[in-house]
């Protein structure tokens, strides 16, 4: 039977990856992939086609854990050393694996490249390994788990490119990983909206001193995110485990601020309501310029909820393409609870919809003034008889794209609370009669 893993490290080697030349995109990718699993991982550690360092990396990493995962470096050439100082930590001699050969022999036979002797070395496979075939390139992945010092220890080895080393991954090395695992990982993602990090860091302080199951927040441009992860031996133990959290959470104060569970991000949560509600969307924006519009559409499907949307940047747009007012653009100001409020009403009737968003404001990073300084944003829903406006606040020291992109945001959860489905109280709203 396989032995299990207490913990495990991750190693890349390649000098690239010091030089700045590649982004290590694999410990990113290999690290999602063991928390899934449930394996704890210590440390992630780079090293370049040094053999000295290199080994040094391998003992220092294994006098903390009993696995280490390596990436890269078994390539057919001279600098290409990982499997011969991993096999040398082991104690192995490496052979030559048929399979392997042929497959390396059929590639090049395949690509109608010349195959030179040295792509042989690929083949060389530590004795009493697993053989992990590699299907998009000539190096296969290595499993090995042998007792070094009179402790088990265990290593897989993979290819360097992401292309190769994710179908290997999927197909054969999660198999084999998951059968050394003591258990699984569950996670379930709270989303909430119209809060902060440092508010619903504080809310959750007790919380997140748990270690299992962990509650993490992140939060970035209007949104945050609690990450609730379980740990079990089993995934219907550790679902449960998480999902417990998450209606505890959701039964707090925080509790207001959620629109979604699982949901991923605001405007898929909004198109999934209102095509559960059977209801339809238009959009008109100013400083959003086309971003409100876009998001929406990167949804797939919205196509039954979103009937479409108006970019109006000078005042004339906005009177001639959704009626809004003269005398509302003079006294209120094109930046105003007045004009977002008949933006959306007008963008709504416009295209008969049954619901209408719209923001105006001063993205920057010019334009601002006293009363209205940079990142001042007014978005507003219209929905029934009533236009709900609310006057964002946005640090000026956002960029441009940031203060839009937390505009757009704020309206899907605006949009949410006016149909009833976040709880965050509508205050703080200028509510017209329209
Ligand atoms: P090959 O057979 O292609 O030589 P290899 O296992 O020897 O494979 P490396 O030579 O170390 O792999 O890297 C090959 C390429 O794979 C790199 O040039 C880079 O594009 C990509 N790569 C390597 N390591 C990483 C990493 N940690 N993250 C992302 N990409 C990587």
């Amino acid at each position: 039977m396989a032995e299990k893993i207490r913990a495990a490290e991750i190693i890349c080697v390649g000098t690239e990856l010091l030089l700045g030349d590649i982004v290590n995109t694999n410990a990113a990718y290999i690290s999602g992939k063991l928390a899934k699993l449930g394996i704890p991982v210590y440390r992630e550690t780079s090293v370049g086609d040094n053999p000295e360092r290199l080994k040094a990396a391998i003992a220092d990493a294994y006098s903390r854990v009993d696995t280490v995962i390596f990436c890269g470096g078994l390539g057919p050439t001279d600098d290409d050393l990982t499997k011969e100082t991993v096999s040398e930590y082991f104690g192995l001699g490496l052979e030559l694996n048929a399979e392997a050969e042929e497959r390396i022999v059929k590639f090049f036979e395949t690509v109608c490249r010349h195959m030179t002797v040295n792509n042989i070395k690929q083949a060389m496979i530590p004795s009493g390994a697993t053989v992990f075939q590699n299907d998009f390139g000539t190096a296969p992945g290595i499993g090995i788990e042998r007792t070094v010092g009179g402790e088990i220890k265990q290593a897989v080895l993979l290819p360097g490119p992401p292309s190769e080393l994710h179908p290997l991954w999927e197909s054969k090395v999660e198999p084999y990983l998951a059968e050394r695992s003591n258990g699984i990982i569950v996670s379930h993602n709270i989303h909430l909206i119209g809060i902060g990090e440092s508010a619903v860091g504080e809310m959750m302080k007790e919380r997140m001193k748990s270690d299992n199951p962990t509650v993490a927040p992140y939060c970035n441009e209007g949104e945050c995110r609690l990450r609730v992860s379980a740990f079990a031996p089993d995934y219907a133990k550790a679902d449960e485990m998480s999902r417990a959290v998450v209606d505890e959470i959701k039964s707090t104060e925080l509790g207001d601020y959620i629109y979604g569970i699982d949901c991923e991000n605001g405007e898929k949560a909004l198109v999934a309501e209102l095509r559960a509600e059977k209801l339809t969307l238009a959009v008109a924006e100013s400083c959003t310029g086309g971003l409100l519009a876009k998001r929406i559409t990167d949804v797939p499907g919205c196509s039954d909820v979103f009937l479409g949307g108006f970019v109006t940047y000078c005042n004339d747009a906005k009177m001639k393409l959704l009626g809004v007012s003269a005398d509302t653009l003079d006294k209120f100001d094109a930046v105003s609870a007045e004009t977002a409020a008949e933006m959306a009403a007008g963008a709504r009737r416009a295209l008969g919809a049954d619901m209408g968003l719209s923001t105006t404001g001063i993205a920057g990073p010019g334009g601002g003034t006293a009363e209205k300084p940079v990142g001042t944003v007014f978005v507003a829903v219209s929905y029934k008889d009533k236009v709900y406006v609310r006057r964002l606040r946005i640090s000026p020291t956002k960029t441009r794209e940031q203060i839009r992109s937390i505009a757009a945001t704020s309206l899907f959860g605006l949009s949410m609370a006016v149909l009833g489905k976040l709880r965050a109280s509508l205050q703080d709203l200028t509510v017209f009669n329209m």
